[in-house]
């Protein structure tokens, strides 16, 4: 048997339609395949390779600490410079009121951290979430998901859970002082990059504010420089309560993490309760990587350079058959008339050599979130693959 064979024979399949495609070697915005096969990434793994495969710098940072030690303990006992510098390194992206960080494994965990920790420091049960959210596939963030269709299965999930549409003023009323907090991505991803305007997270902020409800902003996909700023919220004008970060955040390593302020994140320390407890969260290998990630981010000023290579996308792929393109910055979704005009396009797009694919809740949009690292000859070469596949099979 082949490996693509023994892939689809032992390796549990999720979608009808896995991209299959065999990948033996990754480096910047290229992916290699086992024939001399050469794709350019557009999609970075979904959102996870911002600076690119296997950055030198990450890859060095690793390399030295695996020189030094893997795990030692469960988290948050030992001091451990990885974890304890890039907590610090964090901090330094974000408004002095968030100070406080809980490293895990993923965006799932980061989110069920969040939740937890919302109830708990508010002592209410309530939770509100957006309708098309996608914020992990865990019980908890899946109960906070805003698709039907994918929670129907898994019913009966977190009782107190209520969702409302995205991005809609009227809405907010429905956010009261029984609730613990609402949750919200920055950016909708997987609803095929969906934005609101900067008027409504400023209501959304103040009537937190005057229910005492908290804030959980979702950046796993829109933070680490993807929409043009550190952050997706601070184009945004506001500062959420909790933050939730993971993806692009390790470099190619799983790491995530939820942060907030001292006195919030302070309520899961009391005793006798327990508080969250993970045994791998902040692998110091991880989190040697993430604070990496974050150096290579600022110091080759990766995300002051998204508005202009977000532009180029936007100035070559013109077609009749693109409907529309909404993006965040470097968080694009190209818009066609169906899911049965877009899946050719992207086949023949991945056949010569681009990798593309759809979002979860959005499937006549492409997406498109490429390495930040991407050059403008690389935008113009993958631009041309993706023209081509669509005068071909659109
Ligand atoms: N939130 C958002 C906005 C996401 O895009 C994702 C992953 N697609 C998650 C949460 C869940 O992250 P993970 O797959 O690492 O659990």
């Amino acid at each position: 048997m082949n490996n693509r064979q023994l892939f689809l024979n032992h390796l549990a399949q999720t979608t009808d339609f896995p991209l299959a495609i065999e990948i033996e070697r990754a480096e910047g915005i290229y992916l290699y395949g086992p024939n001399g096969e050469r794709y350019v990434d557009l999609i970075s793994g979904i959102g996870v390779s911002n600076v690119g495969h296997r950055h030198p710098r990450v890859i060095a940072a690793i390399q030295a600490q695996l020189e030094k030690y893997l795990h030692l303990m469960v988290y948050g006992e030992y001091v451990q410079s990885p974890q304890t510098l890039l907590a610090q390194a964090i901090c330094q992206t974000l408004p002095s009121q968030l100070d406080n960080v809980y490293l895990v494994n993923s965006g799932s965990e980061a989110v069920e951290g969040a939740i937890k920790l919302a109830k708990r420091y508010s002592n209410r049960r309530e939770i509100l979430s957006c309708v098309n959210a996608y914020h992990g596939s865990s019980h908890g963030s899946l109960s906070v998901g805003g698709n039907e269709m994918f929670k129907r299965a898994y019913r009966p999930l977190l009782p107190g859970i209520r969702t409302i549409p995205f991005g809609e003023e009227e809405y907010l009323a429905h956010i009261t002082e029984h609730t613990a907090a609402i949750i919200m991505e920055t950016v909708q991803g997987e609803a095929g990059v969906r934005f609101a305007d900067p008027a409504y997270f400023a209501a959304l902020r103040s009537r937190c504010d005057e229910t005492g409800t908290l804030l959980i902003l979702d950046e796993i996909q829109s933070g680490f420089g993807r929409t043009g700023t550190f952050w997706a919220f601070e184009s945004y004008g506001i500062v959420p309560d909790i933050l939730v970060c993971a993806k692009g955040m390790g470099g190619g390593m799983p790491i995530g993490a939820f942060i907030a302020g001292k006195e919030v994140m302070g309520s899961l320390k009391t005793n006798p309760l327990l508080g969250h407890i993970t045994t791998f969260g902040g692998h110091p290998v991880s989190a040697a990587a993430s604070l990496a990630t974050i150096q290579v981010i600022q110091e080759e000023n990766l995300a002051q350079q998204v508005a202009g290579k977000a532009a180029l996308f936007k100035k070559l792929l013109v077609h009749p058959r693109i409907k529309s393109c909404r993006h965040v910055g470097l968080m694009m979704a190209l818009e066609f008339e169906s899911f049965e005009v877009l899946k050719p396009i992207i086949d023949r797009a991945i056949s010569k050599g681009v990798i593309t694919d759809w979002f979860l809740f959005c499937d006549d949009s492409m997406r498109i979130a490429p390495p930040l690292t991407i050059s403008e000859e690389q935008i113009a070469e993958a631009c041309n693959v993706l023209l081509d596949a669509i005068e071909h099979q659109g």
